[in-house]
């Protein structure tokens, strides 16, 4: 393709690449997108649409089958099937496939297949054909990290990937690392009867939770059968007696299959960004600035390869805001401390903000405000009513600093205390903003109250 094409060329097709795609073709920019596999990336493919489709369906099944005669559904032999669920998470993936390629089609966004790499600051090279634009984005996301001498065979030693894609359930699993990944698959094949151990290397389940949290989420999991082991040092692991056989400090674990889930390493080697001198973090990871621009001119990056929050929503908020600095319109940085946090097992966990201990160690004076779903009419009748919503103010201006929900809906309450915080309101704003009864949210607003001493129903 000859110099001048387009104003844009985009590096990686995920929840990055394609809405900056899309934003600078509404800025008026002609745009050039390289994807080496498919259009949606890791989000749309192995990550968060087929594993909530799959929670969908486990959850509705273990809800009928565990608590359907509590609710009056004489539901006695409910049975799943795995293929089902699997063909269901599929036809998810693949609606939504399609609105992503028609979307393509319908902002004139010119999606060139192949695996592209960085020739020079304006040129990515797909095979032999050269496109060149005055600003390049790159947006190659991540993959999974395995454990030294622990190697992925996708049969009896999994990554995220496999347990994604699969089309049968093992009886027992042992799962390395109780982060996000960690704990959805933990809750998915809980819910599915699976036998679930669960080792996390440090002293607490999700560990960039809140502490409060981290205590709650303990209990629901042994509530729920999971067996937890927290502060395990895993040394190595081999396949025996049809199973594998996990080498700890604490002693063996066995399960039938095990995953590791210990995180996610950037996809920044090979594309040639030593070559055009764009500068890296010692864990690969891209160094940005606020408009997600690199070391070099041309060249901003966005999504999982920068590192941040690894999550889908704040790399397309980072596509969004590479686009418009491109296009000359700095609409607003990005700024991680408005990244919201979620995390999609039972019970749902979600953050924005700052957690209780890291407003105390940057020496502010904080208020928190905490409100139970034990005492909320919505969660009593929805059935659910394990965790709390929990504010974390300055306790000398009022100014909402985090919140944190553990509980039913947790990823859809957050979105209001995040909004607050992107207009610097206070907790005070937030419990006097007024909410709808009976409904999950007035948890938030009850919270928000408590900062005060004011919450009306604790
Ligand atoms: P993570 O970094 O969130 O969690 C990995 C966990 O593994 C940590 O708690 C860590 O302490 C533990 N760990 C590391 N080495 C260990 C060892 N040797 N033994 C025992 N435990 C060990 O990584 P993840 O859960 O794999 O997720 C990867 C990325 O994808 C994260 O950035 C995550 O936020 C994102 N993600 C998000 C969602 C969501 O938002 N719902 C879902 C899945 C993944």
């Amino acid at each position: 393709m000859a110099a001048g094409d387009f104003d844009v060329v985009i590096l990686g097709g995920g929840m990055g690449g394609y809405p900056a795609a899309i934003r600078a073709s509404q800025l008026g920019l002609k745009v050039a997108l390289v994807e080496a596999d498919k259009l949606g990336g890791t989000c749309l493919h192995i990550g968060c649409i087929p594993t909530k489709a799959l929670l969908e369906s486990s959850e509705l099944y273990h809800r009928v089958s565990t608590r359907g005669t509590e609710f009056g559904v004489n539901a006695d032999k409910v049975t799943f099937d795995y293929p089902r669920i699997a063909t269901r998470r599929d036809a998810v993936v693949n609606q939504l496939y399609k609105g992503v390629q028609f979307l393509m089609k319908k902002n004139k966004i010119e999606v060139i297949a192949g695996s592209g790499r960085l020739r020079d600051k304006n040129t990515i090279a797909v095979g032999n054909t050269q496109v060149k634009a005055p600003h390049v984005i790159v947006a190659t996301g991540s993959t999974v990290k395995a454990l030294p001498g622990i190697d992925f065979d996708g049969e009896y030693i999994i990554s995220s990937d496999h347990a994604t894609l699969a089309t049968k359930v093992p009886e027992s699993i042992c799962i390395i690392g109780a982060g996000a990944v960690g704990v959805e698959f933990a809750t998915l094949y809980n819910q599915l009867g699976v036998k679930v151990i669960l080792l996390e290397a440090l002293d607490r389940l999700v560990p960039l939770e809140d502490e409060e949290v981290s205590k709650e989420m303990l209990g629901a999991f042994k509530k729920a059968g999971i067996d937890c082991r927290v502060g395990v040092r895993v040394r190595g692991a081999k396949k025996a007696r049809d199973g594998v056989s996990v080498d700890t400090e604490q002693g063996e674990v066995w399960a039938r299959q095990l995953m590791v889930a210990v995180g996610r390493a950037p996809r920044s080697k090979d594309i040639g960004l030593e070559q055009v001198g764009v500068t890296t973090q010692a864990n690969g990871f891209i160094k940005v600035d606020e408009w997600m621009r690199t070391s070099v001119d041309t060249i901003h990056a966005i999504g999982d390869v920068v590192g941040g929050f690894l999550l889908a929503h704040a790399a397309s908020h980072e596509g969004i805001t590479a686009a418009e600095d491109i296009a000359g319109q700095q609409l607003a940085p990005m700024d991680q401390d408005l990244v919201t946090r979620c995390t999609y097992s039972h019970p749902q966990i979600a953050s924005v903000g700052l957690t209780e201990k890291q407003a105390r160690d940057k020496g502010l004076e904080v208020k928190v405000g905490k409100f139970p779903f034990t005492a909320l009419g919505r969660a009593i009748i929805h059935g659910e009513t394990a965790g709390f919503a929990k504010m974390v103010a300055d306790a000398k201006t009022g100014r909402l600093l985090g919140a944190h929900v553990v509980g039913p809906n947790a990823t859809e309450l957050i979105a209001e205390p995040a909004l607050t915080q992107l207009f610097q309101g206070d907790a005070w704003e937030l419990g006097r903003n007024i909410h709808p009864h009976p409904t999950l949210s007035e948890a938030v607003m009850e919270a928000a109250m408590a900062v005060d001493g004011h919450a009306i129903h604790i």
